[in-house]
């Protein structure tokens, strides 16, 4: 999409952001008139940005400290108009000179998205975006009965989500549905596919455009995992799919559910790193609290054909499937970059099929009742911390210097708010994620 005429749309000020490793958002500015600006020089933050944490604290490593300076820098032909006035687009972090930085996430999945063509693959991810509505002073939004998926409680918010169809469509946003989700207050959007840092860009979108709209309804978008102690999770499932010269992958072959030997290997790899990089997919300091059986959420590593229950939900092509088949890891939750975890899943995929793994057998039915035993996965934020620290394939996957300042970034919450009660975290963090 060519960038918006700034001037006949009425535009003030250009936002270039970026996502940082404990999964927020942030942005600089500058005025319509300065965009080359932000294109060619790029606009200076302090290394820091990619170690802030959740509550504005700083996660300081050996390695990234107080001197030092970084460019946001953005493409316009990536702008879309979010708000009035207000153009945004997703910036790449840059050293002084032009070069990616290292802890750049978003340029780690573009560098995923190439090896994924150097080996002659297409590949297509989308997002689904859980959130939960609130008050505007941050309580539920919503004071009597809940119904999931109750055309009551989409039609008492007609207004909002009018807003939010007429916004995402003056920014190009491709929603494919939208519905109220089985939690209190909870709704969802799901993404059309597209190449795999198009549609991560595409989530930060979706999360501007649903917070904007949203506060214009006097409502406020929590994009928390768990943003009330006891209360349904939110997920941030991606869905991947994979061709070649010969067509997709994960359908129109002899394995299991019609996958090809490809097709096969990449779901084995994604299930085989779930242990290194849940740290990365779930790994705040509430993210563990929605991570519990009968939740929907994939606490189990294992696959299966619309499994709900397992962190690879299969989704075969049919004719009720226009985009052919895929797999949806749902493991991932809002608290994770999902540049991050766009990279972290199609690397392992990747990965998976370099090294021709075997596909585990498929559990097709609630993992808790199969009896079929699945690997243990650190769902703690600790233990999942310290598996990443440790684990050599997520510094294959994901840099030694990405891993270094996400567990950095990640400790922190455990020594700020790990010794409080449940209910006090999800409380603090509730807003954390909003855009
Ligand atoms: N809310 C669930 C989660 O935390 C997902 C429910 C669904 O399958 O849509 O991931
Ligand atoms: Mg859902």
């Amino acid at each position: 999409m060519g960038h918006p005429d700034l001037r006949a749309e009425g535009v003030a000020i250009v936002a270039g952001s970026v996502t940082d490793l404990a999964g927020v958002t942030r942005a600089k500015y500058v005025p319509a008139s300065r965009l080359d600006a932000f294109a060619r020089s790029g606009m200076g933050v302090s290394p820091s940005w990619s170690v802030f944490c959740v509550d504005s604290g700083i996660a300081f490593t050996p390695t990234i400290g107080v001197a030092g300076d970084l460019r946001i820098r953005i493409d316009p032909d990536d702008l879309r108009v979010v708000e009035h006035g207000v153009a945004w687009a997703p910036g790449s972090l840059n050293d002084q000179y032009g070069r990616p930085a290292p802890l750049c996430t978003r340029t780690l999945l573009a560098r995923y998205e190439r090896a994924a063509a150097d080996r002659g693959l297409d590949v297509r991810m989308g997002g689904e975006l859980e959130c939960t509505m609130l008050s505007a002073d941050g309580g539920p939004a919503t004071t009597d009965a809940w119904s999931p998926y109750g055309i009551r409680t989409s039609l008492d918010r007609s207004a909002f989500l009018v807003d939010l169809a007429t916004t995402a469509e003056r920014a190009g946003l491709p929603v494919e549905q939208l519905h109220t989700e089985y939690g209190h207050d909870q709704l969802e959007i799901s993404l059309a596919p597209d190449t795999p840092v198009a549609a991560a860009d595409a989530v930060i979108l979706a999360r501007i455009v649903l917070s904007r709209a949203a506060a214009r309804h006097g409502l406020r978008i929590s994009f928390s995992p768990v943003p009330f102690e006891g209360a349904a999770g939110n997920g941030a499932h991606l869905h991947l799919s994979l061709s070649d010269g010969d067509g997709p992958l994960l359908s129109g072959g002899d394995g299991p559910r019609g996958l090809r030997a490809g097709g096969a290997a990449a779901i084995a790899g994604v299930l085989d790193t779930l242990p290194d990089l849940i740290g990365l997919y779930a790994g705040s300091a509430v993210s563990a609290l929605r991570l519990k059986p009968g939740n929907w959420a994939g606490a189990t590593a294992c696959w299966g054909l619309e499994n709900r229950e397992a962190a690879v939900r299969f989704i075969a092509a049919t004719p009720g499937n226009p985009h052919g088949a895929n797999m949806e890891l749902k493991l991932i939750d809002p608290s994770a970059n999902p540049y991050l975890a766009a990279a972290g899943f199609l690397g392992s995929a990747l990965r998976g099929i370099d090294r021709s793994l075997d596909l585990p057998e498929e559990i097709p039915e609630n993992p808790a009742q199969s009896g079929v035993p699945t690997r243990p996965l650190p769902l703690a934020q600790r233990d999942a911390l310290d598996a990443m620290e440790t684990s050599a394939a997520a510094a294959e996957l994901l840099t030694p210097d990405i891993v270094a300042a996400l567990v950095a970034v990640r400790r922190y919450e455990c020594t700020t708010f790990g010794d409080m009660p449940p209910a006090q975290i999800c409380d603090a963090l509730r807003l954390a994620w909003t855009c």
